[in-house]
């Protein structure tokens, strides 16, 4: 349990607090401008304010909707490996490969050492926070996943390389800190993809967050988690940010034989799915979660990002959750 975390920080959360995983679709006006720009019609200039425009629309959305902590929708990344590899020393930008489904990323080619020299995504976590009274959360893409999808050109291996990336991350969760922000999401969509990995991962982890004043989420995407639970709470976060309903809870199984030990933000809508889920359907499987994990641990949100969902699936969503949170606040007398 991390409330008293939250506390030290001075971050006050209701029960059950919502959030979302990180990306929100974007609006036609900003993919028409990125068009453009990619084009050569619109200056960088112009493209930037189209993306301040979205990523305001977002922040003002989440607070209309009662969501708890927001993102600021990363309304300004294309990839979110591709996103980091193009500011940092030490990358090129490579072909084209495909990732899920028929999506194509263009994947990174680690050529040299890769250096940390500025802040990469504070200022988008500045703009984004001066924009609303609710705490925003930094959004990061953790080494063990940079490393998983990028060529390695340079370093002696993929130990190497991952921990190499995970001195570069801690400068910038460092630079996160120093600007205010007290909620760190470093992403690992990666975590299971290879369990005798796993602690390569975990020692990544740790030297990104070891002592550092922040509550610490990680959003893994769905995979074999049977194969890297429970060694996977050993991870140094605050937070699991998990896909649950894409495949039925059926982690809860094994939350049932190793109880999940630390909060778990709660995939509770598919995120794959066009469908916008009832409230019933939200409460059902908030139930159904209550039954293995302390009400005082769980945070709400979607499944995993929201970007390929319209703006009004996405908005649907968000708001059923929010729907959910608040008949269970009612029905739940929190502790202490
Ligand atoms: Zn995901």
């Amino acid at each position: 349990m991390s409330r008293e975390k939250l506390k030290k920080l001075y971050v006050d959360l209701p029960l059950f607090p919502v959030t979302s995983v990180g990306s929100m679709p974007k609006p036609d006006y900003l993919v028409q401008a990125r068009n453009d720009f990619r084009k050569g019609k619109i200056s960088a200039e112009e493209l930037r304010k189209q993306e301040e425009r979205a990523t305001v629309f977002w922040i003002e959305k989440q607070e209309e909707l009662g969501v708890d902590v927001l993102v600021d929708g990363e309304q300004y990344r294309g990839d979110m490996v591709a996103y980091f590899a193009e500011n940092l020393p030490g990358f090129e930008t490579g072909g084209l490969v495909r990732s899920y489904g028929n999506r194509y990323y263009h994947k990174p080619i680690i050529t040299g050492a890769v250096e940390w020299k500025k802040p990469i995504t504070v200022e988008w976590w500045r703009f984004a926070q001066e924009h609303t009274e609710k705490p925003v959360k930094g959004m990061l893409t953790g080494p063990y996943t940079i490393m998983d999808w990028s060529f390695n050109e340079h370093y002696a291996d993929r130990k190497a390389t991952c921990l190499a990336l995970a001195q570069m991350v801690r400068h910038e969760v460092e630079a996160l800190i120093e600007a205010g922000c007290k909620i760190v999401q470093v992403d690992e969509p990666a975590l299971s993809v290879r369990p005798e990995e796993l602690p390569v991962a975990l020692e990544a982890l740790h030297a990104v967050m070891d002592g550092l004043p922040a509550y610490f989420i990680s959003h893994a995407c769905y995979g074999a988690f049977e194969n890297i639970y429970p060694q996977m709470l050993e991870a140094p976060v605050d937070n699991f940010d998990l896909e649950m309903s894409n495949s039925g809870l059926d982690m809860l199984a094994l939350f049932r034989k190793d109880p999940f030990r630390k909060d778990l933000s709660f995939g509770i809508v598919d995120s794959h799915s066009h469908v916008v889920e009832d409230v019933a359907t939200v409460q059902k499987r908030l139930a159904e979660a209550l039954e293995v994990l302390p009400a005082e641990s769980v945070w709400l949100d979607p499944d995993c990002g929201l970007k390929t969902r319209t703006v009004e699936e996405a908005i649907g969503k968000l708001k059923v959750i929010v729907e959910a949170a608040r008949a269970a606040r009612a029905a739940n007398i929190p502790a202490g």
